[in-house]
């Protein structure tokens, strides 16, 4: 199976270095176009802006191709900017207008709420199924997920805060896997994809 990671704007190089350290050897697409996305059983989608990506994504087409595919059970796993693009609810964040949403993540979040680029931070996340040591959690004026519905289950938190969330094959996580250095997550969710790569 080949893996893809979105690649319109934000850390794509990032993400592509990730999952080739986590697993060498793994077929990798950046996903432009609906014809780069029909290639692919599993996609990234990358930290950056997510303002910037959801217009990108319209003017590629690839709006309603990855909703469909997304709506019949493709895996996910969305950064940051990504995991704006998945949720449910956003509530409204101070100053600028809010990206549309695929609404697939039962959370309520909202962007840039741990503050500016300036109060950005490193913290050690406890993320479900990983042992010791914790992950590195690197927020980049990171969205806060507020509140996380019944269809959503938490497997990241940073001290008592929920900053990853899982629904069946999608995962959305406030922090920055890809840029960490540490490939457990990458690993794990490659791993959840199945045996077949
Ligand atoms: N603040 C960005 C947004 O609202 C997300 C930041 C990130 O992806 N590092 O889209």
């Amino acid at each position: 199976m080949k893996v893809g990671v979105l690649a319109l704007q934000g850390d794509v190089p990032e993400h592509l270095r990730a999952l080739a350290t986590a697993v060498p050897g793994v077929a990798l697409v950046p996903v432009r176009r609906p014809a780069d996305l029909a290639q692919v059983g599993a996609l990234f989608l990358p930290g950056g802006e997510s303002t910037t990506i959801a217009r990108l994504l319209g003017e590629s087409g690839l709006w309603t191709a990855l909703a469909e595919r997304i709506g019949s059970g493709m895996p996910v796993l969305a950064t940051c900017a990504g995991l704006i693009l998945l949720a449910q609810r956003l509530a409204p964040s101070t100053g600028g207008t809010d990206p549309p949403t695929f609404a697939v993540l039962d959370v309520t979040v909202r962007r840039n709420d741990y503050g500016s680029q300036r109060e950005s931070f490193e913290a050690p996340v406890r993320f479900e199924g990983l042992r010791s040591p914790p992950f590195p959690g690197v927020f980049i004026r990171a969205p806060r997920i507020l509140s996380v519905g019944r269809d959503a289950m938490p497997i990241a938190w940073q001290g008592d805060e929920v900053v990853g969330v899982r629904q069946g094959p999608v995962w959305g996580l406030a922090f920055h896997p890809e840029l960490s250095g540490d490939p457990r997550v990458h690993r794990a969710f490659l791993r959840s994809v199945g045996p077949r790569r």
